[in-house]
């Protein structure tokens, strides 16, 4: 499936349809697959469930950590410049 920038969905030539591949590579809070299928045939939880879900799991929590080492390490390298 073309429209999966995340290389989540790959086309099975040989059924003729699209089979998940990469189901971690899916991003928390995305619907673009969803919305954009013809036949209906994706759903996700409600909003309500992926902030629930993104708050009991602290997922902002790691994401900043995470950024901090990427971005941190990035600014004081540039900072050298
Ligand atoms: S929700 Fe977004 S990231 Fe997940 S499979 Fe669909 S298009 Fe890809």
């Amino acid at each position: 499936m073309a429209i999966c920038g995340r290389e989540v969905y790959s086309y099975d030539f040989a059924d003729r349809r699209s089979v998940v591949v990469k189901p971690y590579n899916c991003l928390v809070g995305c619907t673009t697959c969803s919305n954009l299928c013809p036949a209906g045939a994706i759903e996700f939880p409600s909003i309500e469930i992926v902030r629930e879900a993104i708050k009991k799991y602290g997922v902002f929590k790691v994401v900043k950590e995470k950024l901090k080492e990427k971005v941190g390490d990035f600014v004081e390298r540039a900072k050298k410049y």
